[in-house]
């Protein structure tokens, strides 16, 4: 018991109930520290339900009681972490609870279900979950609010639970079985009539993929408000396509301009895009470092935030993004010098691919500590990396628009799932090379028709290449169609089966989890 990683058994710490038995003893200094993240994380809820209008929407909303599952979910996604990785992880998660907190109570405060300030609703532009909010820069008066993240991914993210009752009634409405979960559950949201209602008028992508467009005919259905939707081409790296997704962005800053009385600011604009350039040259360092033998920002306490702030869901201001970053960056470099490592030693370092089941699983943290599998980077954060125009010049205008394009093509999740085999298939033997890695985990959500149908194309390729491939089918927020200790077992069989190695801890090979958040 104490400062070393793996200095007592993880696994111990649960006994199937909803918590764990108590908290990790992780030596003086990284106790304490962790202990006071956890107490500010209670005080920003704490504070966050002192405002009338938030108790309001807690007694409203069904989903609000996942909240509570906050301070537990974090303690899992740091379980083990030591040093500068407790301290990032926690950078990054104090910052999600503090920005979710801010937005919730912005949108309660307009929401007109609970008798919020019809003004203030007039000022909101309605966006559903998979829409970036970077065209709101160009609208500083006005808030994009992404009406479907707190009831269908941020907060049932937190617990395993949160979104069955909104899948169960999509089915029971008539949407089969094996469609994707995600636009299965923001159904469920409209029919049970759990969607905060606000907006002058909603935004839409067709962003992620087919399934996910269904969730933006049932939110025009539901909100009943002007709509349009960005249509964005599908073929990420074409030029051609680019500029017929430029014009969808011009349709849409039109509709925005049209509908409420705004008008597009540039120099808002531009200021919001260089912040947003420096975010990304740091993302860069951050790729470039863990290429390295000393990798410092894994996927186990940096995919969440990535995900975050390269859509800009929380609408938090650009400065509180690059403040994060720049913390992050020194953290990383603290790390890099002290010759630190995520775990005890790495064993493997692998490449997480495909679309994550839901972070409640703590699935990345969990390789790490049982298994010494380090998940360098992970598909949902390779997206664009480009450095965009951001000085304000007459050709800066235009180029601004194929940006803003080229961002939205490279909308997470959907520009390596529906982009095309170059960008779904062939970049992973790319980025296997480039981060030197010599092990696949890939994430098989079952309802994920694009990366399931090249299922044996990857086996055989990575069989070529000599490079390990762990299969963990599951089904996104459902988790009875494969719980989490169903994807541990499978790395479990493959780690013991196939590599012949054993656990760091084996404590945590099988979790009595099973009613956990
Ligand atoms: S997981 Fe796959 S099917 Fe579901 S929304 Fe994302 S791209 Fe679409």
């Amino acid at each position: 018991m104490g400062k070393k990683m793996n200095s007592q058994p993880l696994g111990t710490f649960y006994r199937g109930g909803k918590t764990k038995i108590r908290r990790e003893w992780r030596g003086l200094s990284d106790t304490w520290y962790d202990y006071k993240c956890w107490v500010k994380n209670w005080g920003a809820m704490v504070k966050f339900l002192a405002h009338p209008q938030s108790i309001k929407g807690f007694f409203r909303y069904r989903w609000m009681l996942e909240y509570a599952a906050a301070p537990d979910f974090i303690d899992r996604c740091t379980e083990g972490l030591r040093g500068t990785q407790l301290r990032m992880a926690h950078t990054e998660f104090d910052f999600i609870v503090t920005e979710i907190t801010r937005s919730l109570k912005l949108l309660f405060r307009g929401d007109r279900n609970i008798g919020g300030d019809p003004k203030l609703s007039e000022k909101m532009i309605a966006f559903d979950e998979n829409m970036m909010e970077q065209i709101m820069w160009g609208f500083p008066n006005l808030y994009g609010m992404c009406v479907q993240l707190y009831g269908s991914f941020a907060l049932v993210a937190l617990s395993r639970e949160g979104a069955v009752r909104y899948i169960d009634r999509a089915e029971e409405f008539g949407i089969t079985g094996d469609v994707c979960t995600m636009p299965k559950a923001e159904l469920g949201l409209c029919i049970e009539d759990d969607m905060p209602l606000v907006g002058k008028c909603i935004l839409h992508a067709n962003t992620t993929c087919d399934s996910s467009l269904m969730g933006n005919g049932i939110e025009d259905w539901r909100y009943q408000l002007p709509s349009y939707t960005i249509a964005c081409a599908e073929r990420v790296v074409d030029d051609l396509t680019r500029e017929y997704t430029a014009e969808e962005i011009r349709g849409a800053i039109r509709f925005i301009e049209e509908q409420t009385g705004e008008q597009w600011d540039w120099e808002s604009y531009f200021h919001n895009m260089k912040l947003y350039n420096d975010e990304t040259r740091s993302y860069l360092e951050i790729l470039e470092l863990n290429k390295t033998a000393y990798p410092q920002v894994p996927d186990n306490n940096y995919n969440l935030y990535r995900d975050l702030y390269y859509t800009r869901m929380l609408n938090a201001p650009s400065e509180a993004y690059r403040e994060i970053n720049r913390k992050i960056r020194d953290l990383m470099y603290q790390g890099y010098e002290k010759k630190a490592l995520p775990c005890q030693e790495i064993r493997h370092r692998a490449l997480i691919w495909g679309v994550q089941a839901e972070f409640y699983t703590n699935f990345s943290n969990w390789l790490l500590n049982c298994w010494g599998i380090v998940g360098i980077t992970h598909m949902l954060n390779l997206t664009s990396t480009e450095i965009y125009a951001d000085e304000d010049t007459p050709e800066n205008r235009e180029q601004a628009i194929n940006d803003l394009a080229d961002l939205y093509m490279k909308m997470i999740m959907r520009n390596r799932t529906e982009g095309g085999f170059s960008l779904g298939v062939d970049d992973v033997w790319r980025f296997c090379e480039e981060f030197n890695l010599d092990m696949i985990v890939m994430l098989e959500q079952m309802a994920c028709k694009a990366v399931t149908t090249w299922h044996g194309i990857y086996e055989e390729e990575a069989a070529k290449r000599g490079i390990h491939v762990i299969w963990i089918p599951h089904a996104l927020l459902d988790p009875r169609k494969a719980d989490r200790q169903a994807m541990r077992d499978e790395v479990n069989r493959y780690m013991r089966t196939v590599l012949g190695e054993e656990p760091f801890d084996p404590s945590l090979e099988t979790i009595e989890d099973q009613n956990a958040w």
